[in-house]
């Protein structure tokens, strides 16, 4: 065969190899698809108002921790009706523990507009779900196409893994992400747009896994460049990560009794609307002498009682390491200004973030091991 035969014959294979994967892959789905609480089944009509609260709950969270807080979610507000008519602080608290907080709040925020706005139907454009607070392009593409099943991809980490290993992609992540969105593009069938997303999702998640995929059984596995290479777990390539510098602090845990001392962050910025316990400015050139000096003013606390070690946690932007003390008031001590009692039997009811639970279980272990356990 000529040359330029050969190169011809080879591209028109590849053509026809790329044209079927849309159909291996929804073959594959309606064989192997996880079930998933949101997901209702096969044949099926999604609920937007499910497909919307799981995608909100999956941003940046896992599928396992995030199975039951769904389910906890529904039991409590079945619709975004119930939802929009639910407190933020009730939001907040069911949300406790699932971290970045602003989701919460924007959940809590996109009930009401679709209730205020758009009759308490969600809309079935990308567009039109992207007018809405916390619904950025992705989880637009994502709702669009699973619950209203718009020609569109929503592309998350498990699709990105999947596709640049398939087409080989040297270029790194993040710079890559539009040419990774156009090639996942070609992967939708010319129906069930979202099937097709599910379907890659789940082969990221099960099969074309970060460590060891399972390439045996990939129903991609005759044209994937990677493979074909052998070096498919150097894929994505990624550019080096910066992570911001750590910030010190420390936190004063302060008791009344049976109660301890709370406060309520400002609705704007970090962990906004969360409780917590007074801590110091959180800042990277901080000593604990300083860190010391911010401890709340309160009457009768003779002197702090620093606990062994610290308490450490990433967010996404920087690490933070907090000291811990602790400190017993009088029944009669006031809480200063901003700050309130809260009983220690009740503690967890409170809109807790993660970071908070680890500086509360650090001080009060020793003198309530019960609250340690029951967290
Ligand atoms: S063949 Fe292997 S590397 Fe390629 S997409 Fe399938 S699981 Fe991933």
């Amino acid at each position: 065969m000529a040359p330029s035969l050969a190169i011809k014959k080879k591209k028109q294979t590849i053509a026809e190899d790329s044209a079927g994967r849309p159909a291996l892959l929804l073959d594959w789905y309606d064989r192997h698809r996880r079930a998933l609480p949101w997901r209702p089944l096969s044949g099926e009509r999604a609920d937007p108002y499910r497909v919307w609260l799981s995608e909100i709950m999956l941003q940046q969270t896992g599928v396992k921790t995030v199975g039951p807080y769904f389910e906890k979610f529904l039991a409590r507000w079945p619709d975004v009706d119930a939802l929009g008519r639910a407190s933020l602080d009730d939001v907040l608290r069911m949300w406790a523990g699932l971290g970045y907080y602003s989701r919460a709040r924007n959940l809590h925020a996109c009930a009401l507009a679709v209730l205020r706005d758009h009759g308490g139907v969600f809309p079935d454009t990308e567009e039109g779900l992207r007018s809405l607070p916390g619904i950025g392009p992705y989880t637009a593409a994502a709702i669009a196409a699973i619950a209203f099943g718009r020609r569109t991809m929503p592309v998350d980490g498990n699709i990105e893994r999947v596709i640049s290993r398939l087409f080989a992609v040297e270029e790194p992540l993040p710079p890559a992400k539009p040419l990774i969105q156009q090639l996942a593009t070609t992967l939708l069938g010319a129906s069930r747009a979202g099937d097709s997303a599910q379907a890659l999702m789940d082969l990221g998640a099960s099969i074309c896994t970060p460590k060891k995929p399972a390439c045996a059984l990939c129903a991609l596995n005759d044209d994937c460049a990677a493979r074909a290479r052998g070096d498919q777990e150097t894929f994505p390539r990624k550019a080096p990560k910066k992570t911001g510098a750590l910030r010190r602090g420390a936190a004063f845990i302060i008791t009344r009794g049976d109660e301890i001392l709370v406060r309520t962050r400002p609705e704007k910025g970090l962990l906004g609307g969360m409780t917590e316990v007074p801590t110091s400015r959180w800042l990277a050139a901080q000593d604990d002498k300083a860190a010391l000096k911010q401890a709340p003013m309160l009457r009768g606390i003779a002197r702090w009682h620093r606990k062994a070690g610290v308490v450490t946690h990433v967010f996404t932007h920087f690490p933070l390491q907090l000291v811990v003390y602790t400190a017993d008031v009088s029944a009669r001590a006031r809480a200063p200004e901003g700050m309130r009692w809260v009983p220690i039997s009740t503690l967890w009811d409170e809109a807790l973030p993660n970071v908070m639970r680890k500086v509360i279980a650090h001080g009060l272990r020793e003198k309530h091991p019960h609250i340690v356990r029951t967290r």
